[in-house]
């Protein structure tokens, strides 16, 4: 048995759709799959109906974006209740952000004049929940950039002339957030944001599992975050993070979550998780 627990769809920032997704993981043989589009959950019912019919056991989550000591990091929601109505409504808000977002970006490249309409990109994404990935498929397709690796790093990264800051919320309201929509609280590919020290505290404010597991991380990163999960008695997941085509090549397959940390994981879920306050 093995899973694969960090999925986009196009209703974030990736490219294939919730069955063109299940399609893919049914394919490579997956027996259990989690959908974790950035604040979103609308292609959860698409992606379970999909899962039911090929068999797949499909756990509902998104991916959430969080800021703890000046540092960006991301929270993965598992088993979310997807009609929970302040986590809805969070959502919601975050995706009004991420769209300004999107027409921010668009003023900024205006002033280098680099000739972006935000409106179209908006158009082009199509999705409630529009990311910096859109805008560098703009910058690519308006041939001011090659690929959009390049059009982040001349500007869409962190300190990068287009760099527009999102709306964050603390770690410990992210978590809580998750919780109350009887969610289990996952810390995302921490090899890529350098958050070691802030882990302890995470863990009191309730983090339930550490995504050890991520195209991103190397053998020996993967090993690291194994020892920390092992040392607080966190969960332990790990998934490809694939967004379809948008960042080359699909990823999904190159990461396996095995039995042994898939079984804790489930059985983690179907544990009767009391709303905390
Ligand atoms: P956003 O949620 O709008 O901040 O965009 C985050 C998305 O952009 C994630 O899916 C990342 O994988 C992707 N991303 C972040 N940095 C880069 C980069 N340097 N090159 C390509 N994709 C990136
Ligand atoms: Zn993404
Ligand atoms: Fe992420
Ligand atoms: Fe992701």
């Amino acid at each position: 048995m093995s899973a694969d627990l960090h999925l986009h769809t196009s209703f974030s920032d990736g490219t294939y759709s919730p069955e063109e997704l299940v399609g893919h993981a049914a394919r490579l043989r997956f027996e259990v799959i989690a959908l974790t589009d950035h604040d979103t959950l609308e292609g959860c019912a698409r992606a379970a109906a999909a899962c039911a019919a090929a068999g797949i056991r499909f756990v509902a989550g998104s991916e959430l974006t969080a800021e703890f000591a000046d540092s960006e990091l991301h929270l993965l929601g598992y088993g979310l209740n997807t009609q929970d109505a302040p986590l809805l409504a969070a959502l919601a808000n975050f995706q009004s952000v991420r769209q300004n977002r999107i027409r921010e970006m668009a003023a900024r490249l205006q002033q280098l004049n680099v000739r972006i309409d935000g409106e179209a990109v908006l158009a082009r994404a199509n999705c409630r929940s529009p990311g910096r990935p859109h805008m560098a498929r703009a910058l690519v397709e308006a041939g001011v950039c090659s690929s959009p690796d390049e059009a982040f790093d001349r500007f869409l990264k962190r300190d990068r002339p287009a760099w527009v800051p999102k709306f964050r919320m603390t770690a410990e309201n992210a978590i809580g957030l998750i919780h109350r929509a009887g969610g289990l609280a996952v810390l995302a590919h921490p090899g890529l944001n350098r958050v070691d020290p802030l882990i302890p505290t995470l863990v009191e404010h309730g983090l339930d599992g550490i995504e050890c597991f991520h195209s991103r991380h190397s053998k020996s990163t993967s090993e690291h975050y194994l020892s920390i999960a092992r040392q607080h008695g966190l969960l332990v997941t790990g998934g490809s993070d694939c967004h379809g085509m948008a960042k080359g090549t699909p990823l999904i397959g190159g990461v396996r979550l095995a039995m042994e940390h898939v079984e804790p994981f489930l059985a983690a879920l179907a544990q009767p998780r009391t709303p905390s306050a």
